[in-house]
């Protein structure tokens, strides 16, 4: 019998085995046998990370419904690989560690949210418990705002800061916005008086996007609450202040930091080869370079197109594909099979964006030619990718 390992149950470990499950139907515990292994007990819907901050919602689907049919789940921390045995320690909690043997491993460690230093201020939106403390600090300045208004002591506007303008920065922000908006108007008080800020260093919004979808996205986050501010950066915020590096000012209730990610740093502690971000190196059948038993997909791999060499995004959209293949590769490397599956960029040019719970933007191009959706369609796609990604039906 072969031992398939998956340490990671993110989207790309979940979609592995899902793909695993239709490649080895009928065979797993008898010909193959299927082992995820994963710090926590339940896959986290990450990219619900940002609603989680301001609304609350179940992001934990618990693993046992992704290990049916004979497919294991051991919870616990891996630590360290010894090569030479084709093992993997994992630390199962109360300073225990235990050995698995693979016959095939899969590193699918993802990323973790950038740290930024201490004396920025503010609060990074990094995992659960960063996302709740964002809840409770905005609800407890929600309702000394509402109550300023309603003494008529009030001069100013309840006011939040969002740095970082990627999708998660610019989800944010108008999930913030249209929360304030409907907090005020449920309260009875004017719902213009949110404003909601969202620096970001780069030229606009987007980039990816041709300029006019940038605007057109500037625009929809206009409407509901968000003001861009582009092409600064902040250099702290304290004592509720933000500086800026171009020397302004701005008074804030809080700060929210959404610095992106970078790849897993438990990879340095394994001995696998690196590329210059931290992410593992695989060849275009995401096999670890110089490894024969080993491979790596998601965030944590630096994976190129074959015909190109045009590294993938850290997204779900680039390692859901990754898993469906690489589950093919498997199935054809144990039943000696030869196959010739390459990795192939996305073909499509793709966003989705949320800007609340009953709007979205939807950006894509094909023939050369910009497609966007936005409002209630959009919010729609958008809702239906993320529990598509979390194989929810
Ligand atoms: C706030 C936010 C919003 C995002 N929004 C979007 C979006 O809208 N659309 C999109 O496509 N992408 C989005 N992304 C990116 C997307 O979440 C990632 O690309 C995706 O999670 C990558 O999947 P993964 O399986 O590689 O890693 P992850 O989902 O990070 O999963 C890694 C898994 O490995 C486990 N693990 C880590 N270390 C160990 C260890 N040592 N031992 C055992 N288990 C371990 C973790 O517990 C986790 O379950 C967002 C990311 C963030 C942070």
């Amino acid at each position: 019998m072969k031992n398939i390992v998956i340490v990671g149950g993110g989207y790309a470990g979940i979609n592995l085995l899902e793909g695993l499950k239709k490649e080895f139907q009928g065979q797993i515990g008898k010909s193959v046998r299927i082992i995820l292994i994963d710090k926590n007990s339940y896959h986290l819907k990450k990219v619900l990370l940002v609603r989680a901050a301001i609304r609350d919602i179940n992001l934990k689907i618990p693993f046992s419904e992704y290990c049916q049919d004979g497919i294991e789940f051991i919870q616990g921390e891996a630590v360290a690989l010894q090569k030479q045995n084709q093992q993997i320690t994992i630390n199962i909690g109360n300073e225990k560690t235990g050995n698995l043997h693979y016959d095939y491993l899969v590193l699918a460690f993802g990323s973790v949210i950038k740290e930024i230093p201490k004396d920025f201020g503010g609060i990074t939106l990094k995992d659960r418990q960063s996302a709740i403390e964002i809840r409770e600090q905005l609800l407890s300045l929600m309702e000394s705002f509402k109550a300023l208004e309603k003494s008529q002591q009030n001069q100013s506007l309840f006011k939040v800061a969002v740095v970082g303008g990627g999708i998660a920065g610019i989800e944010t922000a108008a999930e913030i916005a249209v929360w304030s908006k409907e907090q005020l108007t449920e309260a009875g008080v004017n719902p213009n008086l949110v404003e909601v800020l969202l620096f970001d260093a780069k030229d606009r919004l987007l980039p990816e996007a041709p300029e006019k979808v940038s605007e057109k996205l500037a625009n929809h986050l206009k409407n509901v609450g968000v003001v861009v501010k582009n092409k600064t950066r902040v250099s702290h915020c304290k004592e509720g202040q933000l500086y800026t590096n171009d020397g302004q000012k701005y008074a804030v209730g809080t700060c929210i930091f959404n610095p992106g990610v970078e790849a897993n740093p438990i990879i340095s502690k394994l001995g696998v080869s690196m590329s210059e971000k931290n992410q593992i190196i695989v060849n275009h059948s995401y096999q670890v370079k110089d490894e024969e038993h080993i491979y790596s997909i998601g965030d944590c791999a630096l994976i190129a197109d074959y015909k190109n060499n045009h590294p993938d995004g850290m997204t779900c959209k680039e390692a859901i594909p990754q898993a469906t293949r690489l589950s093919k590769i498997l199935k054809a490397s144990i039943s000696q099979t030869p196959v010739n599956i390459l990795h192939e960029s996305y073909p499509v040019k793709f966003f989705c964006i949320s800007l609340g719970p009953n709007n979205g933007f939807l950006w894509t191009q094909k023939w050369g030619l910009d497609f966007t959706i936005a409002g209630k369609l959009g919010a729609k796609i958008r809702n239906y990718t993320w529990e598509l990604a979390s194989l929810q039906k």
